[in-house]
């Protein structure tokens, strides 16, 4: 069963086509970029193909999803003969809301929640929809699943995702914590039990999903009961350009200082902010190493708030657990980046953390215990793989159809 899946961003759309096989293989994946700009790009990566990337207006998200099936079916970059060999197409779905704990089937009810939910949402759902409805009109008989990143987040209890503020905000607006990269840290909680044999439902878990967004999820048999992203992802740890948890007394303060409107207030603590804001360097972890080789202190003290976050919200994440048995470092810095792991972990070692510097030094984008053997907490870096979660669901989903 070929699988299409789309993450449809407000100006960006990235794909991937998967066989889901036993062992399932991307047969194709790519983005396109800048809709609604003077000048698009369209990036293709056909599996064992040459590459192609057209420069061009792409007006809106029909241009850009003509962009990739036409590609998808070329006789020189395509990797399937026509249209009907898509089965069905996946959707990454930013936020769901309380009416989401689960992939879920597209119909004419889960757009309307969708919707719904693009008030507390506006830069994801909308387009997410859009994305949705364009794929009706041009794959108009293939079933659509949605998969959200908050569902697995929806078992918090009240005493997690309630915030102090009057009660009417939560029951009239909505406002609470909802937490992301769901899929990403079910994947890898699951996964990582998997390599060791551990049953999930017996365990304690803290993943770890770093990279430009990031969060911390405790995961008590297999549940998630607490999470560091809260309303918006902006909350939590300090990421590439988000400011994480901030006093909101200092945010109002710097914008009654600058004047600034809200959507001033969105883009000082999204895109200006976290290890970007503080070093002045990049968001980019690569970045900021070369720069602190180079003796540049704001980018290690960057790194250093950075590991801190992080290790904080693992301490009180044991005590949430009441324990805990295994630590997953995932996303593109927890995979990567060794020098962010062990600063995280020098210093868990009143937890039962028995670290590994050397194996850690040389685990890169694979699956590997980074503790020692005795270690009473295992660590381990997992490489997420959040496309195969939406193709597994939304194949599953489709299966329940016949
Ligand atoms: P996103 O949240 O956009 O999916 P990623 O998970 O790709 O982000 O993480 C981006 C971060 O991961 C960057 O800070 C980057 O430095 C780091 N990173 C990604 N890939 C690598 C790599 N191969 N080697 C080292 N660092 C990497």
């Amino acid at each position: 069963m070929n699988i299409l899946v789309l993450n449809c961003g407000s100006s960006s759309i990235k794909y991937q086509l998967l066989d889901m096989k036993a062992q399932p293989v991307i047969l194709a994946k790519g983005l396109v970029e800048k809709i609604g700009l003077p000048m698009g790009i369209f990036t293709h990566k056909p599996e064992g193909k040459e590459k192609l990337i057209i420069e061009q207006p792409i007006p809106d998200h029909v241009d850009g999803m003509d962009l990739i099936l036409k590609a998808l079916i070329d006789k020189k970059y395509g990797v399937i003969d026509s249209l009907n060999e898509i089965n069905a197409v996946g959707h990454r779905i930013a936020h769901g809301g309380e009416y989401f704990s689960h992939s879920v089937l597209i119909d004419e009810d889960v757009k309307a929640k969708i919707k719904a939910c693009s008030e507390i949402a506006p830069l994801h759902n909308p387009a997410h929809l859009k994305g949705i409805t364009t794929m009706e009109r041009l794959l108009p008989s293939v079933p659509q699943a949605a998969v959200f990143d908050t569902s697995f987040h929806q078992t918090l209890p009240p005493k997690a995702f309630i915030y102090g503020i009057p009660y009417e905000y939560y029951e009239k607006y909505g406002v609470r914590k909802y937490g992301f990269h769901g899929t990403s840290h079910k994947f890898v909680a699951e996964k990582a039990c998997q390599i060791l044999g551990w049953n999930i439902a017996e365990k304690k878990i803290i993943t770890c999903h770093l990279g430009n967004g990031a969060s911390i999820t405790a995961i008590d048999k297999g549940k998630s009961v607490d999470t560091s992203m809260g309303f918006t992802p902006v909350a939590g740890v300090i990421m590439g350009t988000r400011c994480g948890d901030l006093d909101i007394g200092a945010l109002l303060y710097i914008c009654d200082k600058k004047q600034f409107t809200s959507l001033e207030a969105v883009r000082l603590t999204n895109k200006e902010s976290g290890v970007y804001g503080i070093s002045g360097v990049s968001s980019d972890f690569r970045e900021l190493d070369a720069a602190v080789a180079e003796g540049n202190q704001r980018a290690q003290l960057a790194i250093e708030v950075f590991c801190y976050d992080v290790k904080k919200y693992i301490g009180s994440y044991a005590a949430v657990l009441n324990g805990v048995d295994l630590i997953v470092f995932t996303g593109g810095i927890g995979e990567n980046n060794s020098i962010v792991r062990e600063m995280v972990c020098n210093g868990l070692e009143y937890l039962g953390v028995d670290f590994d510097s050397n194996i850690n030094q040389q685990a890169r984008g694979v699956d590997r215990t980074l503790s020692k053997a005795d270690s009473k907490v295992r660590v381990m870096t997992i490489t997420t793989d959040e496309e195969l979660v939406i193709a597994t669901d939304t194949m599953e989903l489709v299966k329940s159809i016949k």
